[in-house]
């Protein structure tokens, strides 16, 4: 038996230990299983050269709970450690490099959540023990078995094991502060949380199941009444995890159902089926592989809830994978696995690092390489998808140059009667009709079919295509297809009367002479209320309604724009609620407006609540005299 002092600068790091990584103490569990795992793939790659030549086909890790004697046991089958290599590997290496750890980073908070992963290691053990054991044996022959106990101190012992089995069992003495991990259902849920897909299998007690060799048989009495034998159950193996995860298999391997297979399996929450996934796999210049998936977005909630996993060589680490994952991804789901990617740092440092910028750009690209290739293979099925999908597309085009690009050829416009077009098609299909004449193409948009209505048929009988341009972000990709397109103007139908929006070299004659028309507006404006409305003379077709209702396309976009965030419309003050009453002085009822004794207030204010019931703006005690005074008039 040997006693020795751990060679370490920090005098009673343990306590140490504890503080920093408070909030993050489960995290031991996984790094113990990850070294089991690590143990068991080194001896797998051992019998692969065949420096070993023991059977490891039903190899695995287990995990029990000694509740009574407070002790949690990880029991692994790998390649196990001489008594030479636990004081070299767990009192030398291992305790400088969490020795190195702790003065690195006893000065930041520990706020990024990341900080702390994989930094640890073993040691990681003393967060939740106040006593750690390891009885190990080594795959080596002729070498004995090793038991090595630490209390916390930096004093430990190392004598001989009675082991008698390879590898390595670790007993962590639990701490009667964090006596909740000796809970079962606390372990599962950090097995569920950290191991779900580690490529080992890992044991965590039995369960009961249906003997599959044994059918219960039914037989028939005199009678003829049926009486079924009881099912014979049996007890197996608990296995927590799945060793072989979809995204580590070849996508030659995999049908579409196993990969929605995959997603019910990561989110077992989620009823949907995905829209679509997309596999990563690369190995140079980075290691990376995962499977994203496209989910039909909803709510906000449920982007929220369901979001993408980060693995390193299948360890769950975080489902924060903000500075990895592009923004405008961070709404697909799945997992990405890298062993390139830096954990023990901090979000800020992250971000500038080198590797996880390609890796954020790899990322971009495979998804728009995917986006392409399904609208390419089938388009009406992309067709189909795009409501779904549109929003991330967007997002990635307004925030990502490179995406934006890319999409270009797959970004589609759908129009109000769901015709769907790509940006060429949308110039090349309306170029002739909605060229105005100072040589701008004008795209006509509609935010809503049915509040839209009357202006979308005015444009429509004009020969005009309406696009339906709904997303909450519309306003910024407007105005930014707008600056990208020199001779493109978007307008939606109702920001002004047709004709000027689309302004043609013909001017249309108005029936009404220039002093009929000064003593119309006068009329008018002495009704309408002036700080809402600026009321617009204009020679109308005279099938088109009396009094219009529109906001400028500028003010509206702004506003909205303002709303959504970004684009630099902080600080800009609140848009006032300000509309155009465009009067057409070519609908018959100007003429009676004009000559009317008494009724002519009459008559405007109907029109003018006409005007705005059709664009969603009469509500209230105002919408209710409204009708009752449209009574009145029938009699
Ligand atoms: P890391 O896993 O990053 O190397 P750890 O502190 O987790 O750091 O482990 C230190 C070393 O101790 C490992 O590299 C390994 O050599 C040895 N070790 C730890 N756990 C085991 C185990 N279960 N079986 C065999 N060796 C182990
Ligand atoms: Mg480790």
């Amino acid at each position: 038996m040997a006693k020795g002092k751990i060679n370490v600068a920090v005098e009673n790091i343990f306590p140490l230990i504890k503080r920093f990584l408070y909030s993050d103490h489960e995290i031991f569990l996984r790094e113990l299983i990850s070294n089991a795992t690590d143990a068991t793939l080194k001896l797998k790659h051992l019998s692969s050269i065949g420096e070993f030549k023991g059977n490891l086909d039903d190899v695995k890790i287990e995990i029990k709970i000694d509740k009574k004697g407070k002790k949690i046991h990880i029991i692994d089958e790998g390649l196990g450690m001489t008594k030479e290599e636990v004081k070299k590997y767990i009192n030398d290496i291992a305790f400088s490099s969490a020795d190195e750890f702790l003065e690195k980073y006893k000065d930041e908070k520990n706020d990024s959540g990341i900080i702390g992963h994989f930094g640890l290691g073993f040691y990681s053990a003393f967060m939740v023990g106040r006593e750690v054991e390891i009885h190990t044996k080594s795959y080596k022959e002729n070498e004995d078995a090793a038991h090595w106990i630490c209390d916390g101190s930096p004093e430990y012992t190392l004598k001989k094991s009675k082991k008698k089995e390879r590898g390595t069992e670790i007993i962590i003495h639990v701490d009667e502060d964090s006596l909740e991990f000796l809970e079962d259902q606390k372990i599962r849920e950090l097995l569920l949380k950290y191991n779900k897909f580690m490529p080992i299998p890992i044991k965590f007690g039995t369960k009961e199941i249906a003997d599959p060799k044994h059918k219960p048989k039914t037989t028939k009495d005199k009678e003829g009444k049926e009486t079924t034998e009881n099912q014979k159950m049996i007890t197996v193996d608990d296995i927590i995890n799945n060793p072989n995860p979809a995204w580590t298999k070849q996508p030659s391997d995999l049908k579409d159902e196993d990969y929605n297979e995959f997603y019910h399996e990561l989110y077992p929450m989620q009823f949907e089926e995905p829209l679509f996934h997309i596999h990563l796999n690369v190995d140079y210049p980075f290691n990376l592989t995962g499977i994203l998936y496209f989910p039909k977005l909803t709510t906000n909630i449920d982007i929220q809830k369901d979001k993408i996993q980060l693995y390193q060589n299948q360890v769950f680490v975080t489902d924060n994978v903000e500075g990895i994952v592009p923004e405008f991804l961070q709404m697909l789901r799945g997992v990405i696995d890298s062993p390139d990617i830096p954990l023990n740092v901090s979000r800020s440092y992250l971000q500038a690092d080198g590797a996880v910028k390609k890796i954020a750009s790899y990322i971009t690209k495979k998804v728009g390489d995917k986006l392409n290739s399904l609208y390419k293979n089938d388009r009406e099925e992309f067709e189909k998808k795009w409501n779904d999908i549109k929003i991330v597309i967007e997002y990635g085009m307004l925030s990502e140059p490179k995406f934006f690009e890319k999409a270009q050829k797959f970004a589609l416009y759908p129009t109000v009667n769901d015709k769907y077009f790509t940006f060429e098609e949308l110039k090349e299909k309306t170029t002739a009709a909605q060229t105005d004449k100072d040589g701008n193409l004008v795209v006509l948009y509609a935010t809503n079919v049915d509040e839209q209505h009357s202006f979308i048929l005015e444009a429509e009988s004009k020969g005009y295509e309406v696009m339906l341009l709904d997303s909450p972000i519309v306003s910024h990709l407007i105005q930014k297809l707008e600056s990208e397109n020199e001779k493109i103007k978007f307008a939606r139908v109702d920001a002004d009367s047709i004709d000027k929006l689309i302004q043609k070299e013909e001017n249309q004659i108005s029936k009404l002479s220039d002093d009929d028309q000064g003593k119309l507006k006068v009329f008018i404006e002495e009704i309408v209320p002036k700080e809402k409305y600026t009321v617009q003379l204009e020679a109308l077709d005279s099938n088109s309604n009396p009094f219009i209702i529109t906001q400028p396309e500028f003010m509206r976009r702004m506003k909205e724009m303002q709303q959504t965030g970004g684009g630099g419309m902080m600080g800009m003050g609140n848009f006032p609620e300000m509309y155009n009453l465009v009067v057409n002085t070519n609908n018959d009822l100007m003429q009676k407006i004009l000559k009317a004794k008494v009724k002519r207030s009459e008559y405007i204010n109907q029109a003018l609540d006409l005007a705005r019931l059709s664009q969603n703006l009469l509500q209230g005690k105002e919408l209710t005299d409204f009708i009752k005074r449209s009574y009145e008039l029938m009699n």
